[in-house]
């Protein structure tokens, strides 16, 4: 099965874009002839983004301004889109690293927000219109291994992508009578620009260790698994949860 080309002319809202696995999941779906949106707070800084979007295929390619913690955005975003939406695949999220003694409020205020409040208020917004249209939908949310297992330094980020999770589950449960589904990929340690200093350290090797596969995600690794829940070729598959992490969540305890 040619799980690309089932993006073809497709629409894809991506939150989040601006960077790491957004932008990678945007030039993936644009590879591919998708129609690509991609959102993040300031638009003028995806304008490269959507330019090499375009000349990788995309059958169309825009930047919307949003943020996913501010309930006005969320609407305006939707309001701008220029064509029926498929598929929202909420990318957007914050990890803020202390230990939780050590936490601010105002730290795990912020993670919730955008991790948890604006995959809720992306998700409850396409539903809603979705809904109204009487138009099936497909939500792909990008959840995280810390959902499941618990690592050091990272408590609010590993309890936002816990609620991600069960997100997943429960609009699942609530919104297949309308003919969407909802599911979510959850990344092992995807190797970006933002973390590669931390894994060349002895702690940063230390963890690589503990994977199974002995290696870091790269990007390109969450591509089958992404394609599969992003487009219709899993059309009976609606409230899973997909870890993609080299073995990690069955390290031994
Ligand atoms: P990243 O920091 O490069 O990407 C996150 C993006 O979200 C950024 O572009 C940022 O500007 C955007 N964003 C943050 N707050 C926002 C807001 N309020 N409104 C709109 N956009 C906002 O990091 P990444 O590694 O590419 O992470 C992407 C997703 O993948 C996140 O949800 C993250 O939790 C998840 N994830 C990443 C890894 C990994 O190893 N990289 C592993 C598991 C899960």
């Amino acid at each position: 099965m040619d799980l690309g080309a089932r993006l073809a002319g497709k629409h894809i809202l991506i939150t989040g874009a601006s960077s790491g696995l957004g932008a990678h999941f945007a030039m993936l779906c644009a590879r591919h002839g998708a129609r690509v949106t991609v959102g993040a707070r300031r638009k003028e800084k995806l304008d490269s983004l959507v330019a090499e979007l375009a000349s990788a295929g995309a059958a169309s390619a825009r930047a919307v301004s949003l943020d996913v913690t501010d309930e006005a955005s969320v609407k305006a975003c939707f309001d701008a889109l220029d064509a029926p939406l498929d598929t929202l695949v909420n990318n957007a999220g914050i990890a803020l690293s202390s230990m939780a003694i050590d936490t601010p409020l105002a730290d795990f205020d912020a993670v919730m927000a955008t991790n948890v409040r604006g995959v809720f208020a992306m998700a409850q917004e396409a539903g809603r219109r979705w809904r109204d249209a009487r138009q099936p939908g497909n939500i792909v949310n990008i959840a995280s291994i810390l959902g499941q297992r618990v690592a050091g330094g990272v408590t609010p980020y590993a309890i936002s992508k816990a609620a991600v999770k069960q997100a997943t589950h429960a609009l699942a449960l609530e919104w297949a009578r309308f003919g969407i589904r909802v599911n979510a990929l959850a990344p092992g340690y995807i190797e970006t620009e933002i973390n590669a200093a931390f894994f060349a350290t002895p702690p940063g090797e230390a963890m690589i260790k503990r994977i199974p596969m002995r290696r870091l995600g790269k990007p390109e690794d969450l591509d089958a698994a992404f394609l599969l829940l992003a487009t219709d070729a899993s059309p009976w598959m609606t409230g899973t949860y997909l870890p993609v992490d080299g073995g990690h969540l069955c390290s031994g305890l």
